[in-house]
């Protein structure tokens, strides 16, 4: 049982005050929904998390099974069992996956004999051609065939814990739901724990989270399961766009802003 154990954490980029106080625990076999509106800190949630320069962390803790993720290099967090699918996966002129993942795999103890057909067996069960295995790291891909790299990585190397900051963008429904598969297959097989950044319910109806936590004003401003989810998409993230800790429960649902005399004095 792996434990990703996130504690106030604080974080600013560019000079600029981005994540407040966030507060999440990962467990195994969990899978994490984060939503939020666009510019609420996601990705930084996912590159602080991962290690990205540039980051300044100013407050907080995170741990893995203890160990203290934030004092590590990128490569050392990757090695503890950490993975990040990128939103934007970047391309890599002269390097090949199969590059990428060798020297991955020869961190950890699987033997590197492995590493072909177990390569070739989740291209197939992703349905990658094999082609692309030879390609330079996204080079050439199109959107949804650079979430499906993104996702052999993580088939191959199984993680503990894994990041996916939008793997749904440029995924046709097909692609969505081979990758939704795959990830809450992991789950099941060897026990992954998710925390998966997204803005639609069509990911979370393949990928059935057990929590749902919406990140707004740079904390976790509401969790709930499946059905916050299902409230956000009909009534957006208006009542957290002051940060506040307000669950959308909260707002009533037949409330009509503009038959409501005292709209100007409400608060939102
Ligand atoms: P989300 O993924 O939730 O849409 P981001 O984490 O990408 O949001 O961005 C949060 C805020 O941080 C945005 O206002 C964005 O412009 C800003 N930001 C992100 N990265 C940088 C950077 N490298 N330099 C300056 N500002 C940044
Ligand atoms: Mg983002």
């Amino acid at each position: 049982m792996s434990e990703l154990v996130i504690s106030g954490l604080e974080a600013s980029v560019g000079g600029k005050q981005i994540l407040r106080g966030v507060d999440l625990t990962i467990r195994s076999g969990e899978v994490h929904a984060v939503m939020g509106p666009n510019g609420a800190g996601k990705s930084t949630l996912s590159h602080v998390l991962m290690g990205k320069p540039g980051y300044e962390v100013t407050g907080g803790s995170v741990t893995l099974d203890g160990a203290d993720l934030l004092a590590m290099p990128v490569w050392d967090r990757a090695a503890a069992g950490l993975f990040l699918a990128m939103q934007y996966p970047t391309e890599v002129p002269g390097v090949q996956l199969r590059d990428v993942l060798r020297h991955s795999i020869a961190t950890g103890d699987v033997s590197i004999d492995e590493l072909e057909p177990r390569l070739l067996a989740e291209a197939d069960r992703i349905g990658f051609e094999h082609q692309f295995l030879d390609r330079a790291m996204n080079v050439d891909l199109s959107g949804g065939e650079k979430k499906r790299n993104e996702t052999i990585q993580l088939a191959v190397l199984q993680p503990k814990i894994a990041i996916l900051d939008e793997i749904d963008s440029g995924l046709d429904v097909d692609a969505l739901r081979d990758v939704s598969r795959r990830v809450e297959a992991a789950t099941e097989e060897t026990g992954l724990g998710v925390l998966v950044i997204t803005h639609y319910n069509k990911l979370l109806d393949e990928l059935h989270p057990d929590h749902v936590h919406v990140l707004a004003g740079g904390r976790i401003a509401a969790s709930g399961g499946a059905e916050l989810a299902a409230e956000l998409e009909v009534s957006g993230y208006a009542a957290y766009s002051d940060g506040s800790a307000r669950p959308a429960a909260e707002i009533d649902p037949d409330w009509d802003p503009f038959g409501d005399a005292t709209f100007a004095d409400r608060t939102l």
